[in-house]
């Protein structure tokens, strides 16, 4: 029988409603679950099992006293939530030593939508330090294991999101995604992953990594729960002043709308050529070539296109993310928040030190290259000339929509590695982004589905990228070739 645990929010919300399972009983499985695999797993930072419990038992009072219809989406179900994300009361780390003791007085926006929504909060979800990572192997609490294969990481920064939904530790999570931290995770361990349109989704709450690249998103068992999750989490904020202000589609309609036959029949599929790269993984290529086949006999049409200035992304992304980041870190100073040096020698003595014990080697990596791009000199360098670069890069994808709906790129260049094959060498650790970056310096929504698997039993991923606020046309596609193929039911077996 199939444990509660390894099902998805649709089919629980199904069950919920027909009253066949209490959300009692489902917050239960996960924390049964949890205690069996979380030893080996290690995606959570903090567990919240008491106040999970006593929401699920208020969750269950509410459905009996105002009828199982009425209930909200994510009613009775535990989601787990990045620790870069505020909860109030819950310890709130972003992976770093220096706010270990950090405990926040507020939810973040879209901690408190889910809480709307109904959802339940198991615990918070490790993560690399302040999200600087592609392997969560940068976090101060250790690095959770991909379920596929303990050996091998689960992708970052957003890897405890991914480990914890793909072992069926919580249902569905949030991630943050500056450079692919949401979409690289969830294709290594066969997850939906979606990084919305910037400005789709408010990040007031969410501690502060490169803000001209952060964006929060779902990673989910399937796609109508991205749709659900993107649904709950969009929308504007006056409390962010860069979330935009434009009407929230329903994203969950807009998948049930989709024709049975032929559903991408007149749609036009880009297919980027920069991004099938030599050195990249064999298996991956195959994947995704066999996806493509299959895109086509959904109706879509798919061409080759070019993206020319696609070689120049993770240059530019490293300059403007560590540039940001240098500006955002310096409020760590051992004052405001966090861990502080006990008996300074003076003022200076309390800020250097707190930094110095509080930040893991590659967050001062990026401070340091931050502040040299920014510094008088090299400002016109390096920094501006980023900038224009990153105007040719979103140009090159403005040009390619003049004439098709949608893009398809992998999503790693290789499946998951093992632990410490990257981790001494951060150009090889950087590189792991070069198919993801781009959508983050060009502001576009795009999303990470299974389509495949290594001979070894590892989970390869697949992007889809729209139009800035065209989510849903990620999502039907995304959806028609999930209907087509089984890759999004297969779990990974502890
Ligand atoms: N791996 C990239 C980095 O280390 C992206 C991280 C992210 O998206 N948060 O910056």
């Amino acid at each position: 029988m199939t444990e509660l645990y390894d099902l998805t929010i649709h089919e629980l919300q199904d069950l919920l409603k027909t009253k066949k399972a209490s959300s009692q009983e489902i917050t239960t499985s996960v924390f049964q679950r949890i205690k069996s695999v979380e030893p080996r797993v290690q995606a959570y930072i903090t567990l919240t099992e008491e106040s999970a419990l006593a929401q699920a038992k208020l969750a269950d009072e509410k459905i009996s006293s105002v009828g199982a219809q009425f209930i909200a989406p994510l009613f009775g179900i535990p989601i787990g939530i990045k620790d870069n994300f505020l909860t109030e009361g819950i310890k709130t780390t972003a992976g770093s030593n220096i706010l270990n003791n950090y405990i926040p007085p507020y939810n973040g926006t879209t901690v408190q939508k889910l809480l709307d929504a109904g959802a339940i909060i198991p615990g918070k979800l490790n993560m690399d330090e302040f999200a600087m990572g592609s392997s969560n192997e940068t976090s101060f609490f250790g690095t959770p294991k991909n379920p596929w294969d303990l050996e091998r990481i689960a992708g970052g920064s957003s890897g405890g999101s991914a480990a914890a939904v793909a072992a069926g530790e919580c249902f569905a999570s949030t991630g943050t995604d500056t450079g692919g931290s949401i979409r690289l995770p969830a294709a290594l361990t066969n997850l939906v992953g979606i990084k919305p349109t910037y400005g789709r989704v408010s990040r007031y709450g969410v501690i502060a990594f490169a803000s001209s690249l952060d964006q929060v998103g779902p990673l989910t068992k399937d796609v109508m729960d991205g749709a659900i999750m993107l649904q709950a989490l969009a929308g504007h904020d006056p409390k962010d002043s860069t979330s935009i202000n434009t009407p929230v589609p329903n994203y969950v309609e807009g998948l049930k709308k989709l024709p049975k036959d032929l559903p991408l029949k007149g749609w036009k599929i880009a297919i980027p050529k920069e991004y099938f790269v030599e050195g990249m993984d064999a298996e991956v290529s195959k994947a995704t070539q066999e996806a493509i086949e299959t895109l086509k006999r959904l109706g879509a049409e798919c061409r080759e296109v070019s993206l020319p200035h696609t070689q120049y992304g993770v240059p530019t992304y490293y300059i403007l993310a560590t540039a940001e980041a240098s500006s955002n870190l310096a409020r760590y100073d051992g004052i405001r928040y966090g861990h502080r040096k006990s008996d300074p020698a003076s003022l200076v003595d309390l800020y250097k030190k707190s930094r110095s014990e509080g930040f893991g080697s590659e967050v001062k990596r990026r401070i340091m290259l931050g502040t040299y791009v920014l510094s008088a000199g090299y400002y016109d360098a390096y920094y501006i000339r980023a900038q224009k670069v990153r105007t040719l890069i979103r140009q090159d994808f403005e040009k390619v929509f003049e004439e098709n709906d949608v893009i398809l790129t992998p999503v790693s260049p290789t499946p998951a590695w093992k632990i410490g094959e990257k981790a001494a060498d951060p150009l090889k650790m950087y590189l792991s982004d070069i198919f993801t970056i781009n959508i983050n310096l060009a502001g576009l929504p795009a999303l990470s589905l299974p389509c495949g698997m290594t001979q070894s039993g590892l989970p390869i991923g697949m992007q889809i990228v729209s139009k800035h606020f065209q989510e849903e046309k990620m999502l039907q596609a995304a959806y028609a070739y999930e209907q087509a193929t089984s890759w999004s039911q297969m779990r990974a077996r502890l």
